[in-house]
């Protein structure tokens, strides 16, 4: 696949994002002359979205007690599956616009060149590990909703509820403030108590107390008050003319690389919040969120998966890196491959004198010399790494300054 398109979005976006990014060039990427032989690269590395740095911790260990990259990257992600408080991901995440958690995750092996993936999958808290059995067990790439779930449990796994009560609330307060037509009572429109009042519902230990919403990678919550554009990050606010849309997107991605050269990436996710029940986004999408290939690296994305499925992000930018990009340059340019396609007027904002998306995407990529990088819509991104020097969060390129 090449690059036939010339990016249309703002030019002084574009340069001001170019000086931003040889300044960050030499923190995200380590340059190695291509044809390097792996053995300079200096050991197992492991790279992941920023709330990955556990995991690539984690993945570099399993590297170098000579676990398969595959198991190296499952594991590595199982920590925040496991992790209550992270809402973007397994346990915790946050739920469909039935309340309802249902999850999404992919697996690619490079040595076999063999993936496999799990999408909708309801009650089970690590679908990377399933996604893993699928490649390992099956002659199938994606197994999604109830039949998911039945592989899951056939293979012992078992159900439990995913929603947390931080999840829930979220999920109660996006709901209630829906719409003013519905029989919901919104926050402008509950009468005030007199006093404290006692939550009355079946997790309630305690008196109640307001959750701040979490920020993540994605989007974040976007205000859209009545005829005004989406004001990007920031606390949901209400209008009185119409409620605030929340949106929180999150997902890890993880790629490692062995001391032998053999690469595997893994992508999990409770995917966008508050979807429409049986929504799957690119996360378990082999090509979209999450590609490798063992001759060159790997790659995956986390962010708005529409705009991805419709690009095929991970598999273009393994391409490109095999055609002699470094990863953040692969990265950097999907980045303006997407805003290139990217046709959907709602999506696009006009903020002052420039034309911004109203979204974000963030790519991850890893070259089999041990060179990695990636890039963000906007700016302030992060990501995570593991080599030798250890486990670190490390800014990430990008086309957009936040304002
Ligand atoms: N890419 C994920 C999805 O669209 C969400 C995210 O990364 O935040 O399902």
């Amino acid at each position: 696949m090449g690059m036939t398109h010339q990016p249309t979005f703002d030019r002084r976006a574009f340069l001001a994002a170019s000086t931003a990014l040889a300044a960050s060039a030499a923190a995200t990427s380590r340059e190695l002359p291509r044809g390097t032989p792996y053995a300079a690269a200096g050991g197992p590395l492991a790279i992941a979205s920023l709330n990955g740095v556990r995991s690539v911790a984690r993945a570099v260990d399993l590297l170098r007690e000579g676990y398969d990259p595959a198991d190296a990257v499952v594991q590595g992600v199982r920590i925040v599956e496991d992790d209550p408080n992270d809402d973007s991901v397994g346990l915790g995440g946050l739920p469909n616009a039935d309340g309802v958690v249902e999850l999404d995750a992919s697996v690619m092996h490079g040595p076999t060149h063999k993936s496999g993936a799990v999408a909708s999958l309801r009650n089970i808290k690590n679908p990377a590990q399933v996604a893993l059995l699928v490649l390992r067990r099956t002659d199938h790439c994606l197994l999604v909703g109830e039949g998911a779930l039945r592989f899951a449990k056939s293979h012992g796994f078992r159900e439990e509820d995913l929603l947390t009560e931080h999840a829930r609330r979220e999920w109660m307060h996006w709901r209630e403030n829906m719409s003013l037509d519905d029989d919901w009572l919104n926050d402008s429109e509950r009468d005030t108590p007199v006093g404290k009042t006692w939550d009355l519902l079946p997790w309630q230990a305690s008196p109640a107390k307001d959750t701040a919403p979490r920020t993540n990678d994605g989007p974040n919550f976007r205000d859209t008050p009545a005829g005004g554009a989406p004001v990007e990050g920031g606390p949901p606010k209400k209008s009185a003319a119409r409620p605030y849309i929340m949106e929180v997107t999150g997902t890890i991605h993880c790629a490692a690389l062995t001391e032998k050269g053999d690469v595997a990436s893994c992508t999990t996710t409770s995917g966008l919040n508050w979807k429409i029940p049986g929504r799957v986004g690119d996360s378990p999408i082999i090509g979209a969120g999450n590609y490798c290939d063992n001759d060159i690296g790997a790659a995956g994305s986390t962010g708005r998966g529409e705009a991805n499925i419709v690009t095929l992000a991970a598999a273009r930018i393994v391409d490109w890196m095999g055609a002699g990009q470094t990863p953040e340059e692969a990265c950097r340019n999907m980045c303006k491959y997407v805003l290139d396609h990217m046709k959907e007027k709602r999506l696009w904002r006009t903020e002052g004198d420039r034309r911004t998306p109203t979204f974000d995407l963030k790519f991850y990529a890893l070259r089999k010399d041990g060179l990695w990088g990636g890039a963000s819509l906007w700016s302030g991104g992060q990501m995570a790494v593991c080599d030798a020097k250890g486990a670190r969060a490390v800014p990430m390129a990008y086309l957009y300054e936040r304002r």
